[in-house]
């Protein structure tokens, strides 16, 4: 299909997500015609960089021969079957090896499609847990500032970003939030560490006072990927679990960006230590081939439920809960994970980055250059008051797929990326910086 007309038939027939779509007069949509480890190509054959993981989910390169086994094997033996009064394979193995995978205690699975629906069933497990032991008030919830847990109207009210709630503040519930831990907003000489538990002070004032009416606090473990990747101290994990022990309060790991390997450990919550009362994945948890989505709970919350009353369940579905599909190339993802040792030799890939990342981290106009996992963020001191659309264009001209949130210009790519494409992701990047400064 020519390049033109796919252009033209796409901006009249499809409405593109997170678009003000009059900007498309003046910046061309980038056409895709297939894919393959971090490389995308267009129609004649450019290539571009996928250094974003496609928002985040991509984790073993396009069109990895093994997912797509996995999912054509699927593909003969069954597509579908509703999940309620029915039961698969592929959901109950998935459900177990990621029991298995998470802190302890984590072994019901509850799932859904996306990211949005897994917070929405966070917030309703958790108001109805409280509910069915006597505690109806529990209704409310908080989270950080600047937090996001998806767009749809309850995953909203948890969301602290001003672009996206602005126009949908009169449908939303009030909720409050709290100081994020982000270590950039610390004191002149304040450690990571030490600002994490100032924070986590201010948790605790707000817990002292309200939690009689708060069912859980929800929480983007280690990084705030919304916030233009706001990273933190795990101690703010430790110390909030123990206060929401304390004062019974859920905690809601919120793990859609930063589970499956992505800061380092297989889910961001091991590296503070804690067990969570609902971990929340999606995005990678498919290889981001499927939609997909998982809240994993506790025994403690499950037997909650567990009544001969109807009411006291949890009559929550989708219509694509537990596709038979998305569990295959979740499995064969997690296959990928064990056979490849890829935590650790993510570890290896992290810090060359980090060594051949230097001249981007000491550019005098670069400032807060960070790094968690197989994630790296920096801002960028420019004059354009356009820098995110300005970067993307040059990117694209130089074969790479950044999307900068503000100024910040952040690197999430696929975990198969290897030395020589992070070099000239580094270089490329170099060179884009130099142009907007
Ligand atoms: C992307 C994201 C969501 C929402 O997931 P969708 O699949 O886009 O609805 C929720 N929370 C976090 C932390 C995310 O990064």
């Amino acid at each position: 299909m020519p390049n033109a007309d796919l252009l033209t038939r796409s901006l009249t027939a499809v409405w593109h997500p997170y678009t003000q779509m009059k900007r498309h007069e003046a910046l061309p949509l980038v056409p895709i015609a297939r894919g393959t480890g971090v490389w995308l190509y267009d129609f004649n054959d450019k290539r571009y960089l996928d250094a974003v993981s496609s928002w985040w989910v991509n984790l073993f390169g396009h069109c990895n021969p093994r997912i797509n086994a996995a999912i054509a094997d699927q593909l003969d033996k069954l597509e579908h079957v509703m999940l309620a009064g029915f039961t698969h394979a592929p959901v109950v193995e998935l459900s177990e090896r990621l029991a298995q995978l998470a802190p302890a205690d984590l072994g019901h699975c509850f799932y859904a499609s996306d990211g949005a629906s897994a917070t929405e069933i966070a917030l309703k497990m958790s108001a109805h847990y409280w509910r069915n032991l006597g505690k109806p008030q529990k209704t409310s919830f908080i989270s950080l500032q600047n937090s996001y847990h998806g767009e749809t109207l309850g995953a909203l009210s948890v969301t602290d970003v001003a672009l996206f709630r602005d126009a949908y503040g009169a449908l939303l519930k009030q909720n409050a939030t709290v100081t994020s831990p982000d270590w950039r907003n610390a004191a002149e000489g304040e450690s990571a560490a030490d600002y994490a538990l100032r924070c986590a002070g201010k948790l605790e004032a707000h817990l002292q006072q309200h939690h009689d009416s708060i069912a859980a606090f929800i929480v983007e473990p280690l990084v705030q990927g919304a916030a233009g990747m706001a990273m933190y101290h795990p101690v703010y994990l430790q110390r909030a679990h123990e206060l929401c022990n304390q004062y019974e309060v859920h905690l809601i790991a919120d793990e859609i960006a930063v589970g499956m390997g992505r800061t380092g450990t297989m889910f961001a919550c091991e590296q503070a230590g804690i067990r969570p009362d609902f971990l929340l994945l999606s995005k990678g948890i498919s290889g981001g081939y499927l939609p997909l989505s998982v809240v994993m709970t506790t025994d403690e919350v499950y037997q909650a439920f567990y009544a001969d009353e109807v009411a006291r369940g949890f009559l929550h579905s989708h219509s694509y809960t537990g596709n038979p599909l998305a569990c295959r190339a979740a499995l064969a993802t997690l296959d990928i994970f064990a056979q490849d040792d890829v935590l650790h030799i993510n570890c290896s890939k992290a810090a060359y980055f980090n060594r051949i990342a230097a001249p981007l981290r000491e550019h005098p106009k670069v400032r807060n250059f960070r790094n968690t996992g197989m994630i790296w963020a920096f801002e960028v001191e420019s004059p354009h008051t356009d820098f995110a659309q300005r970067c993307f264009a040059l990117a694209l001209q130089q074969e790479l797929l950044l999307r900068p949130m503000g100024n910040t210009v952040y690197f999430m790519p696929p975990y198969v990326i290897g030395e020589e494409e992070m070099q000239m992701l580094v270089e490329r990047t170099l060179d884009i910086v130099e142009a907007l400064i």
